[in-house]
């Protein structure tokens, strides 16, 4: 199959008409022409240039942890920063140099091996440190940006990185301005703390537990489908409205949390997105609002890098 131009820079993997179903947690969507597994950073830069000068629809993900695609897949390249690209390094004993691919679990790992604390609130979220810095990642308790003091990204043109205050300019609840503008993070820094090892540990444990308890953690889903709104809980919200439980073919909202939907056999795109528009329709018509969904849609329509 020919992606349309030359692939002998690549040092990575390359798989052709690659069910991204495989590749996303809710275990939903058609193939892509090409993904592309890269191993180095050129190789991401390189792609995405290739990519625009042949006007091939371009676009990353990280673990799939909050994404759908649809059923007739991405007709284009598919950059996936996951596992390769995963480098770390301690700049001093509270800053920590990581790359994109790197999971956030085990970075966590990382991060209680070397006695550092602060981040507890992460704990049991599935991303990758790219893509959780382009969603903002994060809980009721803080998120990603709060620890973050150097974010390096790619913006199609030029890798450039971004430090200190201008960090806050980039952030909001749930996205960015990489996400936004489909900049390609490929490394950031993280500022922890050196407070006290165990009480960390017992935190990580209690968030873990309470995930346990609160999520669908062993089903096909891709996290929360929708943001929250003005503090106010959705998942609560579709609880409260009887909810949970709702079926569509294959698609369910979960049982346990009203702001999963759950992949519970062989789920299509069609049968959770009329399941997502029947939730809104039903929440919107008994409260008012107007629901605005977290996951990311894989989409050809979508701006390229
Ligand atoms: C069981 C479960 C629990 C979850 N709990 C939480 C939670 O508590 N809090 C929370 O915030 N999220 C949660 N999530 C959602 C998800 O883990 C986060 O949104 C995470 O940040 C997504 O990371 P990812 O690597 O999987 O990105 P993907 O899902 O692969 O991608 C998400 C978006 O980020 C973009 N992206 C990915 N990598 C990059 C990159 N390197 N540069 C630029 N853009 C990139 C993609 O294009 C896409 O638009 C949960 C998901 C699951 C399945």
């Amino acid at each position: 199959m020919n992606i349309g131009f030359n692939l002998n820079y690549f040092t990575g993997s390359v798989l052709y008409n690659e069910p991204l179903k495989n590749h996303l947690t809710i275990g939903v969507g058609g193939p892509a022409r090409v993904l592309l597994l890269p191993k180095c950073t050129q190789d991401i830069t390189k792609t995405i240039v290739l990519c625009n000068e042949n006007s091939i629809p371009c676009t990353v993900i990280g673990n799939g942890t909050n994404v759908i695609a649809p059923s007739d897949g991405f007709d284009g390249v598919v950059i996936k920063i996951a596992n390769e690209i995963s480098e770390y390094s301690f700049l001093d004993e509270k800053r920590i140099h990581v790359e994109a691919g790197m999971s956030l679990p085990k970075l966590i790992k990382v991060l209680l091996k070397n006695d550092c604390t602060g981040y507890s609130f992460l704990t049991g979220i599935p991303g990758t440190i790219g893509g959780c810095t382009a969603m903002n990642a994060g809980t009721v308790y803080g998120c990603i940006a709060s620890l973050l003091s150097m974010v390096e990204y790619y913006d199609g043109k030029s890798i450039t990185q971004i430090n200190g205050s201008q960090i806050d300019e980039y952030f909001s609840y749930r996205s960015s301005l990489f996400l936004k503008n489909k900049y390609v993070v490929t490394s950031v820094i993280l500022e922890l703390q050196k407070g006290d090892i165990e009480e960390e540990k017992q935190k990580n444990q209690k968030y873990l537990q309470k995930r346990k308890f609160s999520q669908p953690l062993y089903t096909k889903n891709a996290g929360c489908f929708w943001k929250n709104t003005n503090n106010q809980s959705t998942g609560a919200l579709i609880e409260q409205l009887g909810l949970k439980g709702k079926k569509n073919g294959d698609a369910k909202i979960s049982e346990r949390h009203g702001n999963f939907i759950v992949n519970t056999r062989n789920a299509t795109f069609e049968e959770i997105i009329q399941l997502a528009e029947s939730v809104e329709a039903e929440v919107f018509n008994q409260t008012g609002i107007i629901l605005e969904r977290e996951i990311q849609l894989i989409s050809i329509n979508d701006k390229s890098i």
